[in-house]
């Protein structure tokens, strides 16, 4: 039971002798080690900084200090060198905590671009600094106000000066940019061509802490806690060594990032929706109307249920689609189909959860709507469920392009 009277989320389980999709062992355990430290961050932590809307500085640094933010950073470079499937359960795990894995999540996820696409140099400079911490990069700056799902049109330009770039733009929704010492930025570097609009784009790695008064960061007071800014780019000269990859091939390095994206955000979803799936149905257990148990009601429990079954199914595909990128096979169906499924789902608990608390699922002291808010950003960004409509229409069905 939580101070607030709402039972505490336990995951529904189902039991079964044989699992043949059972987690090793080392995933086990890294899950109770994960659930073992977000215990020390209960409800009220997450309530109060929502209230607040502060970043979760304590919570980051504990996740920091465990070395878990280096999940995916090779040994060679001070990380744990675990793959997708180790990241995808322990996010899931924050979330399933009643947590919100965004920061990590970020953390966790960008710097996959400098691993794959970084110089030697770079890597060996950063990667380091960021296992132990010295650094955080949790800023992805894509989006603009002329540009969101239609990245090609991005505006930001960087004109090469010299040895250096000069950068002028402008970014919106972009997240963290207060908490992190590094940026990954998406540049404009050559016109666009109406040919192959996906070519002249070309990612910079930022140092935040050198932009002075050529960069400004303006918040944005967003539906959930998530440090989010509109953030302008005046003339910022940046040194030509901190250009990621090959200029004008951007695009294509953030590309090969998008399904690990798509299959983190899915792993937290189903954190988020068996969260929901919890509290709700504890509630419904304690709860009496019309003198007898909400939950004995069908009209409660079948939202509840579906759920449930949804999030299971959610849970089985992104679990595949982790394990298919960690053994270096496509994955660009099973983690758009990962990521759409969990989305869904947990925004069907989000809403099953509501109806089942009543008006404390309104009531902030119960934590119910912050999830709420939370969850419901994973059917829009990063990429939209539509969008990953498309992708599955044209990829695997074999369709037109319908954009
Ligand atoms: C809280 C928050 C944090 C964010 N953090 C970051 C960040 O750190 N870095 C970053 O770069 N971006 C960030 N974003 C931006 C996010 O990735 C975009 O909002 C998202 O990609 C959608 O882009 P848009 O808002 O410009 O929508 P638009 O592209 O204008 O689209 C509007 C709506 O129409 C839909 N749509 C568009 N085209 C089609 C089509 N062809 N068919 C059907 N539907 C379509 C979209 O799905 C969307 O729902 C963040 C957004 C939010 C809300």
């Amino acid at each position: 039971m939580t101070e607030t009277g709402v039972p505490a989320a336990s995951t529904p389980d189902v039991e079964s002798g044989f699992d043949p999709f059972a987690e090793s062992e080392h995933i086990t355990r890294l899950r109770q080690e994960v659930r073992a430290l977000c215990m020390q961050f209960p409800d009220p932590y997450w309530r109060d900084l929502d209230k607040r809307r502060e970043y979760p500085e304590s919570f980051v640094r504990a996740l920091t200090e465990r070395g878990w933010l280096a999940a995916l950073i090779p040994t060679r470079f001070g990380g744990l060198g675990y793959g997708l499937q180790e990241a995808a359960a322990m996010l899931q795990e924050i979330n399933l905590s009643g947590g919100y894995a965004g920061p990590a999540h970020a953390q966790m996820y960008i710097m996959g671009t400098l691993l794959r696409h970084g110089s030697e140099d770079q890597k060996a400079r950063v990667l380091p600094l960021l296992a132990s911490g010295a650094l955080r990069l949790q800023a992805f700056a894509v989006t603009e106000p002329n540009a969101g799902t239609d990245t090609t049109r991005i505006e930001t330009v960087a004109v090469r000066d010299g040895t250096d770039y000069v950068i002028s733009g402008r970014k919106i929704y972009i997240s963290r940019v207060q908490h992190s010492d590094l940026m990954v930025l998406l540049t404009r570097t050559a016109p666009r061509d109406e040919q192959r609009p996906t070519t002249g784009l070309s990612l910079f790695l930022i140092d935040l802490r050198e932009t002075g008064d050529r960069m400004t960061a303006r918040p944005l007071r967003m539906m959930m806690n998530n440090d989010t800014n509109e953030v302008t780019f005046d003339q910022l000269r940046v040194p030509g060594e901190n250009l990621i990859g090959v200029e004008g091939e951007g695009f294509r390095h953030i590309l090969d990032g998008w399904n690990a994206e798509r299959i983190l955000i899915a792993a937290e979803c189903v954190g988020d929706g068996r969260w929901f799936i919890g509290r709700a149905s504890g509630y419904a257990k304690t709860r009496h109307v019309f003198g007898r148990p909400l939950g004995s009601n069908q009209g409660i429990q079948f939202p509840l249920a579906t759920a449930w079954a949804q999030l299971e199914a959610a849970d089985l595909v992104a679990r595949r689609a982790a394990a298919r990128f960690d053994a270096g096979l496509s994955c660009g169906a099973e983690a758009n189909c990962a990521k759409l499924l969990a989305s869904d789902a947990s925004w069907a608990a989000a809403n099953a959860a509501v109806d089942t608390l009543g008006g404390h699922g309104f009531n902030a002291a119960h934590d119910v709507e912050r999830k709420f808010r939370e969850t419901r950003l994973y059917r829009v960004a990063p990429v939209s469920n539509n969008l990953v409509l498309s992708y599955l229409a044209q990829h695997v069905l074999g369709l037109p392009r319908s954009y």
